[in-house]
């Protein structure tokens, strides 16, 4: 599974796209297919994006003729066939007001019926971008400035939205009612900084001043920092993923550590589905802070009997044997003297298709451990996201088709137990209102169209439109 999108933005620093380049450095755990920054001197407008991780698509020589006191950037991940350099983000145009650019980390679950409205209204969409809805909703609207055509148009977007917009003059935030996905405001000196994790203000050095909240539009300029919030903001539904799997171990986000509370998750584990074993074992990196929280509550000391290799490229050598296996096996390679005759836990972050956890499953087994238990922070992932993590479908998903039992067996293991909804919730360090939880429970914050191929407005394969079908 992958996060679609990383954002990050600043307001008033002569290295705006120096410093967004570092950024999206921190960021680039949310997206490694393409990245951009667009900046602005304030009379003129910069953009440089392509294919590709932060460090392969800039270098110093595009970093100094992206000019300017203010930037935004995107990294993005997207699925096979969308993965484009016209996708790449942030959208730059160019209209009667002047440049615009935007970047966005969600995934709007409205947007066959806004392009079908759109292009009856005469625009003409380029990309398959759910993103670019908005902008297009931007450039229609009727107010006098961007801040009220934002106010203006939001209440048409449905979904899943962090954004960034940039103008000629002002850095704007705004983050969905609901809150779907962080995006938090950062100082570094009088300058101002937006950013989808705090890991990005940390590298740059910047203090963490507070969340933009849900529903709120924040906007930068030579006024300072002002705030409209235009929304009734009546629920929160902050992805628990983020805190599970997504974002990185030294992030806040929705204000709370997520070292802290992988940590939490581990413990709640412990207590709810303890079993004897002669040692602990993480796997690299996913599911080690849930496995120190494990080893804390149940006094089992942690091995790490898998050992990762941190150099992996391309190979264009493959043994005969099956290339999946393969794949997981130059990542992980068992320690045999350790795990000859021991029983073992593995500490999982989730189960997607339960295939990969086979095969490591498979090496510990041939490796000599005598009994493996799985154990797994989370709990069975039953159903699709449409607010902007990439999921396999229902059918993909192992635990949506086939109970734990099935699963346990197909995994090839002693035990499986996973942590249920209520303990999950339990070990958050925030009040379990606040979370969106529809991909263990199908309780989605808001109706969604289904059809759509999640984040692009391509129609999914059963080819139904408008949520019929
Ligand atoms: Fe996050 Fe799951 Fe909700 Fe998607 S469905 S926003 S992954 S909690």
């Amino acid at each position: 599974m992958k996060e679609y999108c990383g954002l990050f933005g600043i307001y008033g620093h002569k290295d705006a796209s120096m410093l967004t380049y570092l950024g999206l450095y921190a960021l680039q755990h949310r997206g490694e297919e393409s990245c951009g920054i667009v900046s602005s001197s304030g009379k003129r407008i910069y953009q440089h994006k392509a294919m590709g991780t932060v460090s392969d698509v800039f270098d110093a020589s595009t970093l100094k003729r992206l000019r300017g006191h203010l930037s935004i950037g995107h990294v993005r991940y997207s699925t096979t066939g969308s993965s484009t350099l016209k996708n790449a983000q942030p959208f730059l145009i160019n209209y009667k007001r002047g440049a615009i650019a935007i970047a966005h980390n969600g995934n709007l679950t409205n947007s066959l019926e806004l392009k079908d409205k759109l292009e009856m209204d005469g625009s003409i969409i380029q990309t398959s971008m759910d993103s670019e809805l908005i902008l297009h909703l931007l450039v229609k609207a009727k107010a006098r400035d961007i801040k009220e055509s934002l106010v203006d148009i939001l209440p048409q977007i449905k979904g899943a939205y962090s954004l960034l917009v940039l103008t000629n003059d002002m850095l704007i935030g705004v983050r969905d009612p609901y809150g779907f996905r962080p995006l938090c405001i950062g100082k570094l000196g009088n300058s101002y900084v937006l950013a989808s994790e705090t890991c990005a203000l940390d590298l740059i050095g910047a203090e963490y001043v507070r969340d933009v909240e849900p529903g709120e539009i924040v906007s930068i300029s030579k006024n300072g920092l002002e705030s409209t919030k235009p929304f009734n903001v009546s629920s929160r539904a902050f992805c628990i993923f983020e805190f599970i799997y997504f974002s990185r171990p030294d992030s806040n986000i929705f204000t709370k550590n997520v070292y802290l509370t992988r940590k939490r998750l581990g413990e709640a584990l412990a207590l709810e589905h303890p079993v004897e074993a002669d040692f602990i074992m993480p796997i690299p990196d996913s599911g080690t802070y849930a496995a120190l929280g494990f080893s804390e509550k149940s006094n089992i000391p942690i091995e790490m009997g898998m050992i990762r290799n941190h150099y992996i490229g391309r190979t264009f050598i493959q043994p005969s044997q099956n290339r999946r296996d393969f794949n997981v096996r130059i990542k992980l390679n068992p320690i045999k003297d350790l795990l000859r005759g021991k029983r073992v836990i593995i500490i999982e972050d989730s189960i997607v298709r339960g295939t990969t956890s086979k095969i490591r499953v498979k090496a510990l087994r041939e490796a000599g451990a005598k009994e493996v238990h799985m154990r797994v922070s989370c709990p069975p992932l039953i159903s699709p996201c449409y607010y902007g993590i990439d999921f396999p479908t229902s059918k993909e998903l192992i635990a949506a088709r086939h109970t734990t039992e099935e699963i346990r067996q197909f995994i090839g293991v002693d035990s499986l137990k996973y942590l249920s909804v209520e303990r999950m919730l339990g070990a958050m360090l925030l009040p379990k209102e606040s979370f969106c939880t529809a991909c263990f429970t199908k309780n989605y914050p808001e109706s969604v169209n289904k059809c759509l191929n999640k984040n692009s407005l391509e129609v999914g394969k059963n080819k139904c439109r408008n949520g019929k079908g």
